[in-house]
């Protein structure tokens, strides 16, 4: 648990599902701060695949050797989410120049919400640039034979037979 003076950041997204890009920067967010939480976000705009609660049990199965990373949904603007917590840094991934762009709005836009607070970004590794949750999302409900497999590439192992089950219903 993050304690009054320590580094904690706040990573938000939909996460729907968690993928290897998201689970890279999780990491690399986790040994730089002393504390990290990620928060799963409620948007009654979008329909996810996963419910929040499948969400949230997902990424606690994929970080449970990780004791510094915390993970709870949370409504509403992310900024209040990040200032309930007592924390002062909301971090980001950045893969492409259109993430940049988008990024660097919202950061500046959030600035303005909430002047006390950081955003801090870290660059998504070579090897993940291309993952994204509705890729995926794609990949598992039209690729064939040997998709499991193929989703190795992508997501964690335990969100495949989630992933498989919920697209395919045994
Ligand atoms: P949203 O629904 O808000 O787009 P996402 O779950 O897609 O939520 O992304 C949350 C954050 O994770 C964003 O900062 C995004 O740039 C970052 N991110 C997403 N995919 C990757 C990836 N493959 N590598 C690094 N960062 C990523």
């Amino acid at each position: 648990m993050p304690t009054q003076n320590s580094r904690h950041a706040v990573y938000v997204g939909s996460f729907d599902p968690v993928t290897l890009g998201h689970e890279d920067l999780i990491r690399r967010g986790a040994d730089v701060f002393d504390s990290l939480t990620v928060g799963v976000g409620i948007n009654p705009s979008k329909s996810p695949l996963f419910t929040v609660e499948e969400r949230i049990t997902l990424i606690r199965s994929t970080f449970e050797d990780l004791p510094n990373v915390q993970v709870q949904s949370f409504s509403g603007l992310a900024v209040d989410f990040v200032r309930s917590l007592g924390a002062k840094v909301m971090l980001r991934g950045l893969r492409t120049l259109t993430d940049i762009e988008a990024e660097f709005t919202m950061s500046l836009a959030n600035r303005v919400l909430s002047p006390e607070l950081e955003t801090v970004f870290l660059m998504a590794s070579e090897k993940y640039t291309h993952i994204s949750s509705s890729l995926i999302k794609q990949i598992a409900q039209m690729g064939g034979e040997g998709t499991a497999k193929q989703l190795e590439n992508f997501v964690p192992a335990n969100v495949i037979p989630a992933l498989l089950e919920k697209i395919r219903p045994s």
